[in-house]
Order: C-alpha cells, then sequence, then structure tokens
C-alpha cells in the first residue's frame, strides 16, 4: 500500500499555524471573493473558503453577480475592491461563463490584492522564478510533496494538463523548485509509455480513470489534482455527488510509492495555499507601510 498524502492534515497544521499568526496582528485580513452565477461546485469550493477563513481569523466579503452581467459591471466591482483599504485580498472564483474573458477580469485585480496569483503581473514573476503569490493550486502541491519529504529537485517530474491557470503555474512552480518538467496535454502520444520514465506525476486534467494501474510502477509519486464528479440518480443529488480524481485511486494505491486522494489531498491544500498567500501579502503591505 502507498503512503497517501494526506492534504486534510497539512490543510489543519497549516490552518493552526495561520491563525496563531494572524490572531497577533492589529487589524483581521479581509478577502474578497467575487462570484458569477451559481455553479454548485464553486458555490462548494467558496463555503470551504469560508471556513477555512473562519478558521484563521480572515473575515470573507462574498459577492454573487448574476450569470447575465457584463464584463464592464464585474470590472467595476473589482475596481471598487482595488481601492478598499479595508480588503487585502481578492479572488475571482473560476471557471467564468463562457462569454466572459477570464483573462481581462482577473487583470484587473490589484496586483498586490491579487492572492491567487493569476494576474499576468503575477504570472510573469513566476515565469521569471521572482517572489510572489504562486497560484493557490501549484502552492500547495509543492507543501503537500513537502510536507511528507518526497522532495521534487533534480526529479523527473511529468505534468499532465496544460491551462493556463492551473497546470502551467503547477509545472512552472516546480521548474522553479529545481525539477526537471514535462508536460504532457491531449495531443501527447503514448502518454503511458512517458509516465513510466517519469518519477513524480501530477494529473491536472478533469478525466477520471485517466491513470490507470497499467501505467504505473512501484516508486512513482502520483499527485492528483482531477476533480470530477460521478452524477448522482437525481439532480437535487448534486450537492453530494461523490467526487473522484483522475487516478483509478483503488488499484494505483497498491502499485505506487505514494498517492494523493480526491477528495482529501490536493483540494485542501489548494485552500490553505489562497490564505498562506493572502498573509504573505498582507504582511507584505504592512511591513511596506511601517517602513
Ligand atoms: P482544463 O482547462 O480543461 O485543462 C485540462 C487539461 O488537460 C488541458 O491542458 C488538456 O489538454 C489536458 N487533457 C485533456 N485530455 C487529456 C488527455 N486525455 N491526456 C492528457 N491531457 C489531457 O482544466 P483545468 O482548469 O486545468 O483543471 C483540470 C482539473 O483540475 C479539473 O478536474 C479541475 O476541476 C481540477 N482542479 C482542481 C483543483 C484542486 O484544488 N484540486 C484546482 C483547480 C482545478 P489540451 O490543452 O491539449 O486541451
Amino acid at each position: 500500500m502507498s503512503m497517501i498524502l494526506d492534504g486534510r492534515i497539512v490543510r489543519d497544521k497549516i490552518a493552526a499555524l495561520l491563525s496563531k499568526k494572524i490572531s497577533k496582528m492589529a487589524v483581521r485580513p479581509t478577502l474578497f471573493i467575487l462570484q458569477i452565477g451559481d455553479r454548485p461546485d464553486s458555490s462548494k469550493y467558496i463555503r470551504a473558503k469560508k471556513n477555512f477563513a473562519r478558521r484563521v481569523g480572515v473575515d470573507v466579503i462574498h459577492n454573487v453577480l448574476p450569470i447575465s452581467i457584463l464584463e464592464e459591471e464585474i470590472i467595476s466591482v473589482i475596481k471598487n475592491y482595488n481601492d478598499d483599504h479595508n480588503v487585502h485580498g481578492i479572488i475571482v472564483q473560476l471557471p467564468l461563463p463562457k462569454k466572459i474573458d477570464a483573462a481581462k477580469i482577473l487583470n484587473h485585480i490589484a496586483t498586490d490584492k491579487d492572492v491567487d496569483g493569476l494576474t499576468d503581473f503575477n504570472m510573469s514573476k513566476l515565469l521569471r522564478g521572482a517572489p510572489g503569490a504562486v497560484p493557490a493550486t501549484a502552492r500547495g502541491v509543492v507543501e503537500l510533496l513537502d510536507f511528507y519529504k518526497l522532495p521534487v529537485v533534480g526529479k523527473k517530474v511529468l505534468v499532465i494538463g496544460r491551462s493556463n491557470y492551473v497546470g502551467k503555474p503547477i509545472a512552472l512552480t516546480l521548474l522553479n523548485e529545481g525539477a526537471t518538467v514535462m508536460i504532457a496535454h491531449s495531443k501527447t502520444k503514448n502518454l503511458g509509455k512517458i509516465i513510466k520514465d517519469q518519477e513524480i506525476i501530477i494529473s491536472v486534467v478533469g478525466k477520471p480513470n485517466l491513470i490507470s494501474d497499467r501505467m504505473v510502477r512501484p516508486g512513482h509519486v502520483i499527485v492528483d489534482v482531477g476533480i470530477n464528479t460521478k452524477k448522482g440518480k437525481l439532480e437535487e443529488e448534486i450537492e453530494n455527488k461523490k467526487i473522484i480524481g483522475d487516478v483509478d485511486f483503488e488499484k494505483v494505491s497498491k502499485i505506487v510509492k505514494a498517492i494523493s486522494p480526491v477528495p482529501g489531498g490536493v483540494g485542501a491544500m489548494t485552500v490553505a495555499a489562497l490564505f498562506e498567500n493572502l498573509y504573505d501579502m498582507y504582511s507584505q503591505t504592512l511591513n511596506k507601510k511601517n517602513g
């Protein structure tokens, strides 16, 4: 049986640490969460963020705007919170409805409040390996591996998935950490063969059972970022839909060295990492103010 990379344990440790540090601050940090539409999965992730915020002593303002909203109206809301000195971090819950240009919206977040690190400015820092907010999922993956003493330096790491806001930031973060990174995607041929030659596999796709027991070997470290839902029979079961990753966990976990479960793996880490980013950015702003 593999070592289980339990993100909830790490998340709870981060929560305890953050709560201690935040309790010493004169002003509690405030996070603004903007949601467009009412996707049940987005609402669920936002609830997890609000719960974590409560645990660590962060105030949250959560605005839900209708799906029919115009881009200019969204931008105007973001600008208001950019100018609000009582708000220290801003996130726009992704994915946005298809008709909305996500990059355009995200790029209006003030760079010193961009706690998800997804503005072009902060992404360019990531590309250059300069210090700054690392996108939460990427920071979560690195901290999960680090907690379980699985070093990435010099390791052959395969990131499967190349999306701008998840796959690529994970690959760049691991590259900055000293891993030798390969990126696979939907056009990649012979994925099974490529996987065999790698040491750490990070799946960021969104396809159940993409990684099967036949593709892995003992010694592999598998991080499953994918989130897929097994549909319930009734529409009202949506809240209770079973969540699974990209990896056939039951079979793969019998072979590999280490594996992160879904749920309870990277998802939990992503929430914690977001608040670590908020704390880091807020304390930097305070330090600048104080001289
Ligand atoms: P996305 O934009 O749909 O990107 C999926 C990526 O997977 C694309 O790069 C795509 O390649 C690639 N792909 C699709 N089919 C493939 C295949 N058969 N073999 C290899 N690569 C394939 O999705 P995303 O926003 O990056 O999210 C990916 C997954 O991560 C989703 O399940 C999402 O829910 C989950 N997620 C989890 C967390 C967390 O905290 N755990 C956070 C964010 C996202 P092309 O580029 O060639 O199309």
